[in-house]
């Protein structure tokens, strides 16, 4: 077995974080070696310092067994590592080729000549390795999963044997990352290295030959895809046990909670951006809103909580007309209809107070109400006995109620935010990206909690662009493309591939046209 690279005790802190401790590494020649670890485990991080981005503070990089100096990107790029970052780092406006000889200083011959050179790379590239790029093409036309290739091209243009490749599913449609997948085998089976890293269990042993999982900074271990199981990853990744299964009976739906007739609503440029969406949300089952990242989801949930203006359509939430309507409105209809919930998709945008301490953020939206307020003063007894109970109940991890929410962890403050939502009485929960970001261990803590809201008769909105999300939890599912819904399942008959292909915006209609 031969090492292309090992990285040995790297160190590398940040003010206040130690993002790689003593890490060590080891990619063997023509393999996919997975990186896997919860968000800010030093991922990242460790592949910067690769690529010559970040510079550690100690320890040895070692390729094909001789030690190397890698102080910035280009040394990488000569030592043969390319890497393909979560924000791609293309020019919309110019052509595949041009962005590919782009930063190349090597102009021998002039840019024309490079063109050339370039597009006809390009094109053996892309036959070599089923990448399916036109060199003449302009970025802005092509879509998300093929401007990726474009650079994985460019890493090849400049002779990588080493890619890195950080988060790459992660803006890809299913479809786009078997597409990935079967790249990426295409590529070692050529004699290439890949280090993919990712947080996601169900790809890692789709794809990778090993896995190194990383926690807090630190290796929690080695291992493959035959020795690992589901459980025994998500416990590196967390450092404890953790369940992963949802347990669900089958839906019963009772009466309408949320309908939504024509909904128009146009982004922050004035695009629209939800284009006559309608549905139904009916008391006790999930309504699975599934969808690739930007087509009008987070749009679509302001305009149903009042934070954005509805330009056409109606929202009627237990049969009250609630289409613009104020979000304290549509929270207060809590008190006659038992209301509305909300987990924001940001956290820190609208659902917390992060200098407050726990106890008030558990009360946000209900300070106004009885038990909490006494005609104009509050109740602190009643406030403290809520904070301490839900505390209890959704296992946020703190020292105290009296903390401030802005210094628990990311997990435990989506704990707060979720414990806060689902501790009063509701009908109607509308939940948006409301596992992101979490740990393993937190996301299955929250999957229960919505299941649970469902099964006590709450109608239960879930928007996410996570597919695994919304197939586990949902009773049915509707499909966002381009701000319209495109077509609703039931969640029992719906599977993967086909979700896949509606996300890319092909309809059923098309997909048994082309079968
Ligand atoms: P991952 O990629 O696994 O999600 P990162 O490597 O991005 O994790 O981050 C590891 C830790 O280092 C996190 O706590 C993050 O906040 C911190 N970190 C990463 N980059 C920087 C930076 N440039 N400055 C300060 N802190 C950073
Ligand atoms: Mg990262």
């Amino acid at each position: 077995m031969t090492l292309a690279l090992e990285m040995r005790s790297i160190t590398k802190r940040f003010p206040g974080v130690l993002a790689n401790d003593h890490v060590n590494f080891q990619l063997r020649k023509g393999e996919i070696h997975a990186l896997l670890g919860e968000n800010g485990a030093g991922k990242s991080t460790l592949m910067n310092i690769l690529y010559g981005l970040y510079r550690q503070d100690d320890g040895q990089i070692l390729l094909d067994g001789r030690e190397v100096q890698i102080n910035e990107p280009t040394d990488a790029i000569k030592l043969g590592i390319g890497m393909v970052h979560q924000h791609f780092m293309l020019v919309p406006v110019m052509t595949v080729a041009e962005n590919i000889i782009l930063g190349t200083e090597i102009v021998r011959n002039g840019f024309v000549l490079d063109l050339d050179t370039a597009s006809r790379r390009t094109r053996e590239l892309s036959h070599q390795y089923g990448l399916e790029i036109d060199p003449d093409a302009y970025i802005k036309d092509l879509p998300v999963g093929t401007q990726q290739r474009v650079e994985i091209v460019k890493a090849l243009y400049r002779e990588a044997d080493i890619l890195i490749l950080d988060e790459p599913t992660a803006v890809l449609t299913p479809q786009e990352a078997d597409e990935l997948f079967v790249i990426m085998r295409s590529l070692v089976a050529q004699g290439k290295s890949i280090i993919f890293i990712t947080h996601k269990l169900r790809e890692v042993f789709e794809v990778a030959d090993r896995i190194t999982v990383l926690r807090n900074g630190h290796v929690a271990g080695t291992t493959t895809p035959t020795e690992a199981t589901r459980q025994s990853l998500a416990e590196m990744m967390v450092g404890r046990e953790v369940i992963l299964t949802v347990d669900k009976k089958p839906a019963a739906p009772s009466n309408s909670v949320l309908k939504v007739e024509g909904l128009k609503a146009v982004d922050d440029r004035d695009a629209l951006v939800v284009d006559g969406v309608s549905f139904e949300v009916r008391a006790g089952e999930i309504l699975g809103i599934a969808g690739v990242q930007g087509n009008g989801q987070t749009e679509l949930v302001e305009a149903l909580t009042g934070l954005r203006r509805c330009l056409d359509g109606r929202v009627v939430i237990q049969e009250v007309d609630v289409t613009n309507a104020s979000p304290r409105k549509i929270t207060d209809l809590g008190v006659t209809v038992e209301g509305s919930a909300h987990i924001p998709e940001d956290r820190h945008e609208h659902g917390m107070l992060s200098g407050y301490p726990i106890a008030d953020n558990l009360i946000l939206n209900s300070y106004y109400r009885f038990p909490f307020a006494r005609g104009v003063a509050m109740d602190n007894q009643a406030i403290e006995d809520n904070a301490l109970r839900v505390v209890h109940e959704f296992d946020i991890r703190t020292p105290s109620i009296y903390t401030p929410a802005g210094s628990l962890s990311g997990g435990n403050q989506q704990k707060m935010v979720v414990g806060r939502e689902l501790s009063r009485p509701i009908k109607l929960l509308i939940a948006s990206q409301p596992t992101r970001g979490l740990d393993v261990g937190s996301i299955e803590f929250i999957h229960n909690r919505l299941v649970t809201a469902r099964d006590d008769g709450v109608a239960v909105l879930l928007v996410s662009a996570e597919l695994d999300e919304i197939m586990s939890l949902s009773d049915r599912i509707a499909v966002m493309y381009k701000g319209q819904i495109i077509a609703t399942l039931d969640a029992d008959l719906a599977s993967r591939e086909e979700l896949g292909l509606l996300m890319a915006g092909i309809s059923k209609e098309e997909q048994h046209a082309t079968t």
